[in-house]
């Protein structure tokens, strides 16, 4: 069993304060995704649970204990990296044992642990092989498998399928999330991919600029973002965020008014809607009124991009709906599924 507890992490190199004032608990058995744009400090919150980097102020503790001085060795956790790190001049059976190698086992100790771990990630018939000569997917697994091997009690993962092609990702993310229920160990995982953050979370921890944005479950984050970020993060493509301003009850924007809405809200707003919940229509039966920017056809569905003024707004709409660049079009509104956020701020106000 493994928890992780921060609490009040800064961290700063030289005078840049890279996290501040982080504080989060992982639960026991919990894939916990810390999902974020580039630079946000995933990796140095990362880092410093592993001890790999030094926190400047806070706690860090592992199954209830603090860990702050404890070096990276002691602490039990298996790491994979987005390069993988396999030594090229060992086999993937010397490369997946190499832990338990480290820690003083025998050949014979190790061999049946190392033949299991291969056997999980499907790499049984692989084990003579070195490194040059796998695929992306195939060094991917033998670093699953040398993270499994000796049954750490937390996984820390960083990026771990970014150098594989669009579909072994998908394949491999199955895979990993399969793996992690079967072994149900504790993992953190660090992504800037939000596909990858909401299929594979049980919780994602949503991070800008060193603060957590918002955390919860991959449904909730995406039914329900407190900001204008987190929206524009979650779903693919993201939530419409269209600027406009609310008095008495109607949303005023240079492409339309929708009218009927609750009257607490005022002044200058954000509406937003996923692409998912609006519907075409023709502009003299819509809500808001442009004309098509483009449309793409995905196989399943059909994404129209509809300019409105400065905006381009995108529907998720049936396969048979392609519709003509440069011709009118309307959009209109799930009235049920509106967000609406405060412009200056970002934060959701309903
Ligand atoms: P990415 O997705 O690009 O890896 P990230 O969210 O993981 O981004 P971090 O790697 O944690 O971000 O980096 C956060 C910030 O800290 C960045 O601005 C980075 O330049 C800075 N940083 C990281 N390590 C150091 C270091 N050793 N010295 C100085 N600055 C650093």
């Amino acid at each position: 069993m493994a928890t992780v507890t921060l609490t009040n992490i800064r961290k700063s190199f030289g005078s840049l304060r890279i996290i501040d004032d982080l504080s989060l608990d992982i639960a026991d058995k919990e894939f916990l995704v810390l999902l974020g744009p580039s630079g946000c400090g995933k990796t140095t919150t990362m880092r410093m649970i592993a001890g790999l980097e030094d926190p400047t102020s806070g706690d860090i503790l592992i199954d209830g204990a603090r860990v702050n001085d404890k070096p990276a060795r002691d602490r039990d956790l298996a790491m994979v990296f987005q390069n993988y790190g396999l030594y090229p001049h060992m086999t993937v059976e010397n490369n997946i044992g190499y832990p338990l190698k480290v820690k003083g086992l025998s050949w014979a100790a190790r061999q049946p642990r190392i033949a299991a771990a291969a056997e999980k990630v499907e790499l049984g018939a692989l084990l003579q092989r070195k490194p040059a000569a796998l695929s992306g997917g195939q060094r991917q697994r033998v670093a699953l498998a040398r993270a499994i091997v000796r049954t750490p009690r937390l996984f820390l993962m960083d990026e771990p399928l970014s150098n594989l092609d669009a579909k072994l990702r998908t394949l491999m993310r199955a895979q990993l999330k399969h793996l992690q229920r079967e072994l149900a160990t504790t993992t953190i995982y660090v992504t800037h991919d939000q596909v990858e953050a909401m299929t594979l979370a049980d919780r994602i921890v949503i991070m800008n600029k060193g603060r957590i944005e918002q955390q919860g479950s991959p449904a909730e984050v995406y039914a329900r973002p407190t900001s204008t970020f987190v929206a524009g993060f979650i779903g693919s493509p993201p939530m419409n965020l269209i600027p406009g301003s609310m008095q008495g009850g109607s949303f005023n924007h240079s492409a339309g008014r929708l009218n009927d809405l609750p009257d607490g809200l005022q002044g200058d707003l954000t509406l937003g809607q996923r692409p998912e919940d609006l519907r075409l229509a023709p502009p003299s039966q819509a809500d808001f009124a442009g004309s098509v920017f483009s449309s793409e056809l995905l196989g399943d569905s059909t994404l129209v991009a509809v300019q409105l003024g400065k905006e381009i707004v995108n529907v998720k709409t049936g396969p048979t709906e392609g519709q003509v660049i440069g011709a009118p079009i309307g959009i209109v509104f799930d009235r049920a599924k509106l967000h609406f956020f405060d412009t200056a701020s970002g934060q959701r106000v309903e």
